[in-house]
């Protein structure tokens, strides 16, 4: 068995960064990839809009009725699921056997190294797309500006190549940049001289372009170890490619690469380390054909990883730094970089990652702190490992003290070491959380800590709204919308309650973006791509719904998060007439009316009374009158969001409005199509109806690329799975212009757009 359409994939722990990523891309090859976590609330919902079956806590039953099931490095080897899945037989892959899978469905361009994989991997990922490639890709984090961390697209697979427990084992690339190597995961290669010897056999196996980062001793031992050619990058002066002119700032990096074309790199993240990743993935990329203009201008939109030298907050009179680096090579460089921006006087907290990473280079991480003033050490973070010896981190305090070059403290808990920094961060310019754990958290423990400074994000895209839970930068749109295809946004905010409004309210009146609210998508097609637009979306708290009696009448508030069909029905079942004909229709009482969706002769218009708008800050109650409703429209405008919906209804019979909605239910299953829609494309225009001009144009079943006018209705349009939102308004227009061209009749789309030209 081999990943292909239908094959059904379980994932334990797919809320991890690797393996959501995965999740995506299988889904993306047609498996059924179903998962569970219990944590990653967040991306569990990406994971759900992204088309996973994300399954509730762990049960034996969910791999049950899976033909192969993986699980994440986290997950331990008696979980519940794994155990059922042995007993059952079920098919499992490790981590070595899925990547090389991989490389038989599409050619792997990798990034490996010990440190910064996945910063170089999103540079190459931004590079590829200047070049306008659609490629798949697998990296441990979101890509800022581009999207989710998996993807799949029609090219090559962009990867991180992850070194540790042996995953490349089994893999074949066809190109591979190697930034560095260091001693890491020796619980289980055992030396470094092994694990030299790992990323030796990988890049031996590697049938294209190999590129190496020599200024690097562990990767330059490495690649001397290598019986085929390699591009040699670096900085003197016998490297193919020369890194040079270096200039380092606060605000970020730049050079020239010199080789076969003079390449400029000017990158808005800093640090050597950066210009070091940068040049390994710029030489890839042109190994691949990609213009030295594409690689200048790929990294320029390169907008940092999260937690790679990320400045998420203000605290006192310092910025804080949030960074992943846990291996004492990385948090050497996060150190120099802090110190080539600027800043002055530097307080870290750290929290070693892993037991078994602390026993073997423990004493390593010391000399990294060297040019820190104070350095906070909180206790391991295990990542489940056990700890027989009862290991510290105290072990790695006392290694620092040894030195005599930086103060440093031992934390049992985060709260502990928010103490300890309230203590010694007094004239601080830069606070550095450093781990891979969950160090960040120590945040929550200080008082007054503010949104970072906007000056050192030129481009507002990271902290435009604040580092707020509900607001998720760089976020996937289309995939939420009901055709299921299309790009991502700058920003998602989800308000679940009045606080989420309230602290994110003022923000989101101040910023110049174009807004969008996003009920259930069943009406939206998002181009495919980035665009720098904030989308809303409402839930929870404004999913409610609440009716009392008024005279004859009856009055229901709905929220603008509730779902149509669920109101129909539980207004149907309290005896309240009127509304039946909204179980057809897959929106949101906020889509319902901005617009005035109806059907079965019916619509919003004939039972909104008033209806609640947000709009630049301010919220107020206004009438339906007010809002103009005509044939699928209203006068609401854009950025105005509808929080509640007033309706007026009457009394009726249960049975009679049960057997309405059965026969709306019925009706609608044998006249309307399955599969990824928004519902009717095109209005209908006057005395005739969009889907019998679409059909007597001879479209019924015509197909474009990965999208379909249905041959069950002509007036939908069915997306395949994973295809391209382009694809579905290419098809739009074909249809537009040909039914013009056989019927005289313009047609205009019912759908709104997000990311298309005006007048498309
Ligand atoms: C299978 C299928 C059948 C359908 N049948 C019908 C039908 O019979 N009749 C019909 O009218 N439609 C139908 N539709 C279309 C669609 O369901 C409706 O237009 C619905 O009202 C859209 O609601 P939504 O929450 O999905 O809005 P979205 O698609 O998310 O958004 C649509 C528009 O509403 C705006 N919007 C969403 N929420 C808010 C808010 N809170 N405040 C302000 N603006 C908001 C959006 O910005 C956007 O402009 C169908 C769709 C599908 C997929």
């Amino acid at each position: 068995m081999t990943f292909a359409a239908g094959v059904r994939v379980h994932i334990v722990g797919v809320g991890g960064a690797g393996m959501s990523a995965l999740a995506v891309v299988l889904r993306g090859y047609g498996c059924v990839v179903s998962g569970c976590d219990v944590g990653n609330a967040h991306v569990l919902t990406q994971l759900r809009a992204l088309g996973v079956d994300v399954l509730e806590g762990h049960d034996p039953a969910h791999v049950r009725s899976a033909d192969v099931v993986l699980w994440s490095p986290a997950v331990l080897e008696d979980h519940p699921e794994l155990v059922a899945a042995r007993e059952a037989g079920v098919t499992m892959w490790a981590r070595p056997r899925v990547l090389g899978e991989l490389s038989s469905l599409a050619r792997v361009i990798g990034v490996t190294g010990t440190h910064g994989k996945t910063t170089a991997t999103s540079m190459l990922v931004n590079i590829m797309a200047s070049a306008g490639r659609d490629d798949s890709r697998l990296v441990g984090a979101p890509v800022r500006g581009v999207g989710f961390s998996g993807y799949h697209g029609d090219g090559d697979l962009i990867a991180e190549v992850d070194e540790s427990y042996g995953a490349f084992a089994e893999l074949t690339p066809f190109a591979l940049g190697l930034l560095n190597v260091e001693a890491d995961h020796l619980d289980h290669y055992g030396s470094l001289a092994n694990l030299e010897s790992a990323f030796v056999d990988v890049l031996s196996r590697t049938t294209g372009p190999v590129v190496v980062w020599r200024d690097d001793p562990g990767a330059a031992r490495v690649a001397a170890r290598l019986t085929r050619p390699w591009h040699r990058v670096g900085t003197s002066s016998d490297d193919q490619w020369r890194l040079c002119d270096i200039e380092l700032s606060s605000r970020g990096a730049r050079a020239r690469l010199v080789g076969t074309h003079d390449v400029v790199i000017d990158l808005g993240v800093t640090g050597r380390h950066n210009l070091a990743n940068a040049a390994v993935a710029a030489v890839l990329a042109m190994e691949l054909g990609v213009s030295p203009d594409d690689v200048t201008r790929g990294l320029a939109r390169f907008r940092g990883a999260p937690r790679r030298f990320e400045h998420v907050a203000r605290w006192r009179s310092a910025d804080v730094v949030d960074d992943y680096a846990h291996l004492p090579g990385e948090i050497a460089a996060t150190v120099e970089a802090a110190r080539a921006a600027g800043y002055q006087r530097i307080v870290a907290v750290f929290q070693p990652h892993r037991i078994t990473r602390t026993r073997s280079v423990g004493d390593a991480f010391a000399p990294a702190f060297d040019d820190v003033d104070d350095v906070i050490v909180t206790e391991i973070y295990t990542a489940g490992e056990a700890n027989p010896e009862g290991l510290s981190a105290q072990v790695v305090v006392e290694y620092i003290r040894e030195r005599g070059r930086t103060r440093a403290r031992f934390a049992p808990t985060l709260a502990e070491g928010a103490r300890q920094l309230a203590e010694v961060a007094v004239d601080a310019d830069l606070v550095l959380i450093v781990g891979a754990g969950d160090v960040t958290r120590v945040l929550e423990h200080l008082e007054d800590v503010r949104p970072p400074r906007d000056e050192r994000d030129p481009e507002g895209h990271r902290s435009f709204l604040g580092q707020d839970p509900c607001v998720h930068y760089d976020a996937p749109l289309g995939t939420r919308t009901t055709y299921r295809v299309g790009g991502s946004v700058a920003a998602v905010v989800t308000w679940s309650s009045e606080d989420d409004l309230a602290r994110t309210s003022q923000r989101l009146a101040d910023d110049a973006r174009t807004h969008v609210v996003i009920g259930n998508g069943s009406n939206l097609l998002v181009a495919d791509g980035w665009h720098d637009v904030v989308a809303v979306h409402l839930e929870g708290d404004f999913a409610q719904l609440a009716l009392h009696d008024e005279g004859d009448d009856v009055v229901v508030v709905a929220g603008a998060g509730l779902d149509l069909p669920v109101a129909a029905r539980r207004l149907a079942g309290d005896g309240v007439a009127g509304f039946e004909w909204a179980v057809g229709v897959p929106g949101t009482f906020g889509g319902a009316v901005a617009m005035n969706a109806g059907g079965h002769g019916s619509d919003m218009s004939a039972s909104v009374r008033r209806v609640e708008v947000w709009s630049r800050g301010q919220r107020a109650w206004r009438d339906a009158r007010e809002l103009h409703f005509s044939y699928r429209a209203s006068a609401l405008a854009p950025g105005e969001i509808v929080t509640r919906v007033e309706l007026v209804l009457r009394r009726g019979d249960v049975a009679t409005s049960r057997a309405q909605i059965s026969e709306i239910v019925r009706w609608r299953r044998a006249h309307q199509p399955g599969g990824a829609n928004a519902g009717s494309v095109f209005r209908n225009p006057e005395n005739d109806t969009a889907g019998r001009l679409i059909e007597a144009a001879g479209l019924k079943g015509h197909r474009l690329g990965s999208a379909a006018v249905s041959d069950k209705h002509a007036n939908f349009i069915i997306a395949d799975p994973g295809g391209r939102a382009n694809d579905v308004m290419a098809l739009m227009r074909e249809v537009r212009s040909r039914v013009a061209a056989t019927s005289g009749v313009w047609l205009e789309t019912e759908h709104r757009l997000v990311g298309f030209e005006e007048g498309w």
